[in-house]
């Protein structure tokens, strides 16, 4: 899984959240730290691109 952060993110924070290990706040957008996303953070990853409220996640399998 790869995932990336468009910029129509608020930096609301949700996915930081839900899943620090591969999303952090940067100054204006959620920044991906790690890439492919480790299987074990799959399901967090898959509940914040549920959770964003300006739908900015983006998820390639
Ligand atoms: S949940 Fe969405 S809008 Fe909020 S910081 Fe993460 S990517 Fe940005």
């Amino acid at each position: 899984m790869e995932v990336r952060v468009n910029d129509e993110c608020s930096a609301c924070g949700v996915c930081e959240d839900i899943c620090p290990e591969v999303f952090e706040l940067g100054d204006e957008k959620a920044e991906v730290k790690v890439n492919p996303v480790p299987a074990e953070y799959e399901e967090q990853v898959r509940e914040a691109a549920e959770e964003c409220p300006t739908e900015s996640i983006e998820i390639t399998e």
